[in-house]
């Protein structure tokens, strides 16, 4: 093996959501789980591996994929607990290997300076002791894949799963990727898909066949250049730490639109209470707040105002973000309802709006791009934000007033921390287990029983 060898590693957690419910739940361990909304406009956020075998995946409606899986358990997420995972993953693999690119709560790659010119076994071993490490601290399996650059790494973790390593070796990358659709390539789109196809090229040994020109023709030069390179095997990509956010956010869909004022007014409000969480737990306050609001005809309006100074002023946020929001109020009902601050800065330089605020209209607005110093229109930046900090938005504090859901975290004087496993006509049973106890029992309460209180869902962790 060459000393110049270059190895790339993709960690990448299995069913992460899912697998947290499970560890966490240890009835739900080896059944199918699924994670997401559970209103009528629902998205399954994660899945168990048992769901998977029934065709579950993420990013498809609930309700559908209930319909095609009925025996499984279905879940809100629980976004504390998996931060909290996360972060011990993340702690346990940057032990390994200092420089991380994050890709989302549960995926990184890294190129750890010991696998330097180290040949296959070297690692494997790398791998196999990481996975151990992640395994003891978190309770989780971790799937790795290797190869020469991250595109090779990622495909290679996908073929690791569940709970393996797959090592690609060096000069084996054509082998790999050869058989692959070209949708499999870093960048290749629907579009870029369609315009290939069109060309008579499926697979990324098709492309890989072209003269470079032929693939600039169809697909541009800037974009050409590197889909020839990566569709070749070569893929000389940094790994390099990804940026601090630029934005917080929150959002919401609304299971029926929303027609009238106070409700958005309402909603709106509890946004900007849930993105300023996020934001002061960050350490940081903002210039800009930026209202999303989506209508009922899929048509989305964005206002935002940006001031000179800094803030972490939850009150003068939430006012600004509801007269932003009744602005950009569409005739056709509320779908969706954003709200997200950005201008970060670590220092707060006194208090809100003291010089007044600029209203902008989307389209034509702008916010200062923290990073450049330059001018980023307020729609770019909203779009920005990574898909996992959305999910981390989507979960609003529970009301302690309402009615017992299924998947609350509980306590009990007798009985200890445990989750409702279901709900309704003045029943509650209640699951009683943490991620130690093993399967727990479950209990059915009816009436009002007073000793039943909702608990810290990282009491689950115990
Ligand atoms: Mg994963």
């Amino acid at each position: 093996m060459s000393p110049s060898s270059r190895w790339v590693v993709h960690l990448d957690l299995d069913s992460f959501f899912a697998s947290a419910e499970q560890l966490t739940r240890p009835t739900l361990r080896g059944r199918p789980v699924l994670v997401g909304g559970l209103g009528p406009r629902g998205i399954v956020a994660g899945a168990s591996g048992e769901a998977k075998v029934h065709g579950a995946r993420s990013a498809m409606p609930m309700a559908q994929t209930r319909r095609r899986c009925p025996q499984a358990v279905a879940l809100p997420p629980r976004t504390a607990v998996y931060r909290t995972l996360s972060e011990t993953f993340f702690g346990v693999v940057r032990a390994a290997a200092p420089v991380l690119e994050q890709v989302a709560y549960d995926e990184t790659f890294a190129e750890p300076a010991a696998l330097a010119g180290a040949d296959e076994d070297e690692v494997l071993a790398w791998a196999e002791a990481v996975r151990a490490e992640v395994r003891s601290a978190t309770g989780l399996a971790v799937s790795v894949g290797a190869g020469s650059g991250k595109q090779v790494a990622k495909i290679a973790s996908g073929l690791a799963k569940p709970d393996g390593v797959h090592v690609v070796a060096q000069g084996g990358e054509r082998a790999l990727l050869d058989p692959l659709p070209v949708r499999a390539l870093w960048g290749i789109g629907p579009v870029a898909e369609t315009t290939l196809a069109r060309a008579g090229v499926t697979t990324v040994a098709a492309l890989a066949a072209l003269e470079l020109a032929e693939v600039t023709a169809l697909l541009g030069s800037a974009v050409g250049t590197g889909l020839h390179r990566l569709a070749r095997g070569i893929d000389d990509r940094a790994v390099t730490e990804r940026g601090e956010a630029k934005q917080v956010s929150a959002e919401t869909t609304f299971d029926a639109d929303l027609s009238d004022v106070v409700a958005v007014r309402r909603a709106v409000a509890e946004l900007a209470g849930s993105a300023h969480r996020r934001l002061v737990a960050s350490g940081r306050a903002a210039r800009t707040v930026t209202v999303k609001v989506r209508g009922g005809d899929f048509a989305t309006h964005t206002r935002s105002e940006t001031t000179l100074v800094a803030s972490t002023d939850l009150g003068a946020f939430t006012e600004t973000a509801r007269r932003l929001a009744v602005a950009a109020l569409p005739d056709a009902g509320v779908r969706l309802v954003g709200v997200s601050y950005a201008g970060l800065t670590t220092a707060v330089q006194g208090s809100l709006f003291d010089d007044g605020p600029e209203t902008r209209a989307a389209g034509a607005a702008a916010v200062e791009d923290p990073e450049t110093g330059g001018m980023l229109p307020a729609v770019a930046v909203t779009e920005a934000l990574p898909a996992d900090a959305r999910l981390a938005d989507e979960e609003p504090a529970p009301d302690p007033a309402r009615e017992w859901r299924t998947g609350d975290d509980v306590g009990h004087p007798e009985h200890g921390h445990g989750w409702v496993q279901g709900a309704g006509h003045g029943r509650v049973t209640v699951r009683f287990e943490t991620r130690s106890t093993g399967p727990g029992r479950a209990i059915t309460f009816t009436g009002e029983d007073g000793a039943l209180a909702r608990a810290d869902p990282l009491g689950s962790l115990a």
